[in-house]
């Protein structure tokens, strides 16, 4: 696994030297609106450790930080609407992990995905390629 970068871009948001909008913010998770949103709500959740991917976090993260990640991307659905407790119609979660999934930010961050009809996950195209 290549060691975590400074320099991309989800560390310059969390230094500050990009400008974002949290949509929430806590001890250990930041979320902002994804810049190419796929569909109506599209939503980043990062944690605020140095952890390249999911791979990496799930391997050295603290369980309080485990706990505080989850609990920041429920937050975050919640806060958009999108739960079903709060009357919303469902998201979708997804971390791009590693170049096969095309993880193109070497900070772990969880997409947050809503707003509408998402259909079936898109994994029939892999599965025909096996
Ligand atoms: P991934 O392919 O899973 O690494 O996704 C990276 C995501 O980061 C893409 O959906 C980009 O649109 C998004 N992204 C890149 N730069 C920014 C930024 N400055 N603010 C918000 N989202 C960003």
């Amino acid at each position: 696994m290549t060691a975590y970068d400074e320099s991309n871009v989800f560390a310059k948001i969390l230094r500050g030297e990009i400008p974002s909008k949290p949509v929430h913010e806590d001890e250990h998770a930041l979320a902002f609106p994804d810049i190419n949103p796929l569909g109506p709500t599209h939503i980043l959740v990062i944690p605020k450790g140095k952890y390249v991917s999911f791979e990496d976090f799930a391997a050295k993260a603290s369980e309080a930080e485990i706990v505080g990640f989850v609990r920041a991307i429920a937050e975050t659905a919640k806060k958009a609407g999108l739960t079903q407790a709060e009357g919303g119609q469902g998201f979708r979660l997804i971390a791009n992990a590693g170049p096969a999934a095309h993880q193109e930010v070497p900070h772990l961050h969880m997409h947050i995905l809503g707003g509408g009809n998402l259909g079936p996950v898109g994994m029939q195209k892999s599965r025909d390629k096996a």
